[in-house]
């Protein structure tokens, strides 16, 4: 072997024995750019154990079926040529990082270069892969500016999400801030909606995106809202269901039934106090957001149907929470 060959194929022009190996040998990366150079050359070399070790237990990439996934992946490897990684950014903040980054690749002698701005969590010590936003081509754009501002999130079986929150006692600063974090994570999540205690804050406070509804049980997300100490009353007789998710219970979908209307008086965040009566989507996101601050899940209002379908994948998921760790 040539000196050439045994260059590492994350693009570091080190030796592959002293830059990735170790880690794909079981060494921890220190840091989240270690862990995505990695990954990168875990891919190249078609290594997928790596890739489903180092992939968060929420990521949306996540499977149990731990046999299929390794076979997409190395699926994919076996079929991409990779010509070059480019590091755009990284940004790390405690236990959460993302890095920005270009793979020139082609697939079938078909260009299939593209931008990925990866989110990174530290859980137990060890960094994992937790998901990312994908442009195509070479896309800087997906750089963020400033200072890395996302929260970790609470996941199913974390007791914070069975607390009933306390009232938020004055707008200060410092829930300025936070609202602004929250707002960061949940756009970086795809989340339509996020409470406190999703970001281990037990207080009462959510912020939504107003779903702007473009047909029958669709909806796209729309102006950004924050309701602080909210008080909900006279739910309509009327009902309907729909499939929700939650961002603190990853890949999970369900039909919950909720009222169709309800009255919200909250106070807003330039403190306002607001009273109005919200209907369809909109009610559903904030009756599901309100709950979360009465420690309220919405696999807490399944009926007997929907819990069945979901009850192992619960399992699973808090079991994986609990190790950490996806294999
Ligand atoms: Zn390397
Ligand atoms: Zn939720």
């Amino acid at each position: 072997m040539t000196d050439h060959e045994n260059l590492c194929p994350c693009c570091s022009k080190k030796k592959y024995e002293i830059c990735c190996k170790p880690f794909h040998e079981g060494a921890l990366p220190e840091n989240a750019l270690l862990l995505m150079r990695s990954r990168y050359s875990a891919y190249v070399l078609n290594i997928p154990d790596y890739i489903v070790a180092t992939t968060h237990p929420a990521s949306p990439e996540y499977s149990d079926n731990k046999f299929n996934w390794k076979r997409s992946l190395s699926k994919f490897s076996r079929s991409s040529t990779f010509h070059k990684l480019e590091i755009l950014d990284f940004k790390e903040n405690n236990n959460l990082a993302t890095v920005t980054f270009t793979v020139y690749l082609s697939q079938d002698n078909h260009d299939a270069t593209f931008t990925e701005r990866s989110y990174f969590e530290k859980i137990k010590g060890r960094w994992l892969y937790r998901g990312g936003q994908l442009a195509a081509g070479h896309a800087p754009n997906l750089v963020t500016n400033g200072q890395l501002r996302l929260l970790p999130l609470a996941y199913y079986g974390d007791s914070i999400l069975r607390k009933k929150a306390d009232p938020v006692a004055e707008i200060t600063n410092d829930i300025r801030k936070l609202v602004e974090e929250m707002i960061e994570t949940m756009d970086a999540s795809d989340g339509i909606g996020l409470a406190a205690v999703q970001i281990h804050h037990s207080i009462r406070l959510f912020v939504i995106r107003t779903p702007i509804e473009t047909g029958e049980d669709k909806f796209e997300p729309g102006e950004i809202e924050v309701f602080i100490n909210p008080i909900l009353s006279l739910p309509s007789k009327e009902t309907w269901k729909a499939s929700e998710g939650c961002l603190s219970i990853p890949s999970l979908r369900s039909l919950v039934e909720r009222p169709k209307e309800i009255t919200v008086e909250y106070t807003s965040l330039n403190g306002n106090v607001i009273k109005k009566r919200v209907s369809g989507w909109q009610a559903r996101v904030i009756m599901h957001e309100n709950d979360h601050l009465d420690g309220v899940l919405f696999t807490d209002r399944l009926d007997q149907e929907e819990l069945l379908k979901s009850a192992s994948f619960l399992q699973s998921l808090e079991k994986r929470m609990h190790d950490g760790r996806a294999l």
